[in-house]
């Protein structure tokens, strides 16, 4: 599904440039369940927001599932990331005064779907999440990891090829993690590809390929099962 060749991303600050992704090439086929690890600063966000469409390379190419969205213009990229890509991030970033239920549901707004066609899916969504009896709490009224549910919830409701999760355990504790940590596991047996950034080798572990950047390039790339 993914293909990157020669992805080079840098910022402009001013009069100076940030080099942060120096030459990734890159392969992930369908159904993989991928671990990104790296020090801090090496990229990895980068490369998730890249991955994600939230962002558009310096150079290279990026082609998902058969098209080249390296050159994509804003518009184009939303509706991409709408339809092929499901997000997780480390801080949840849901609507704060919208229930879970209308939270899981707004990537079908954008998708065009009717109200009661949201309303049912995102159901059935929050039911697989475990959250069937918490769909009209707001985040404020949820725990840390219930709030994280709803985050997954939402990136699986639009049916995504691929689910992408910057460090989603990293605000969480050590059992609530676990517990985030086995429905990416349920994803992935589901027949999704799974790609997580994480600071965590015993997270990284539950992957079956582990990739290693560092100063935004590939360090080390290795089948783990
Ligand atoms: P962490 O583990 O701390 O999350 P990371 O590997 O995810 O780190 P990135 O967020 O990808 O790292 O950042 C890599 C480098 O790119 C950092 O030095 C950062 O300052 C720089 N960078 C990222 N985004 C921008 C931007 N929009 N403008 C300028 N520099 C940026
Ligand atoms: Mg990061």
């Amino acid at each position: 599904v993914i293909e990157i060749r020669g992805i080079i991303r840098n910022f402009q600050l001013g009069q100076e440039t940030v080099y942060v992704l120096k030459g990734i090439d890159l392969d992930i086929e369908r159904g993989e369940y991928v671990a990104i690890m790296g020090p801090s600063g090496s990229g990895k966000s980068t490369l998730m927001n890249l991955l994600g469409c939230l962002d558009t390379p310096t150079a290279g190419s990026y082609n998902l599932n058969g098209q080249d969205v390296s050159q994509m213009t804003d518009d184009e990229l939303a509706e991409i990331r709408n339809k092929e890509i499901g997000f997780v991030f480390q801080t949840f970033n849901l609507l704060p005064r919208t229930t879970a239920l209308d939270n899981v549901a707004l990537p079908m707004v954008y998708a065009g779907a009717s109200k009661k066609d949201r309303e049912h899916r995102a159901a059935e969504v929050l039911t697989d999440v475990g959250l069937a009896d918490r769909m009209d709490h707001k985040p404020n009224q949820l725990s840390g990891g219930q709030r994280q549910r709803v985050a997954v919830g939402r990136a699986l409701v639009n049916k995504p090829s691929i689910i992408l999760a910057d460090e989603p355990t990293g605000n969480l504790d050590s059992k609530t993690s676990l517990e985030i940590l086995q429905l990416f596991d349920q994803i992935h047996q589901a027949g999704n590809t799974v790609i997580m950034v994480t600071h965590e080798e015993d997270v990284a572990e539950r992957a079956h390929r582990i990739i290693r950047l560092r100063d935004g390039v590939i360090e080390s790339d290795i089948r783990n099962k």
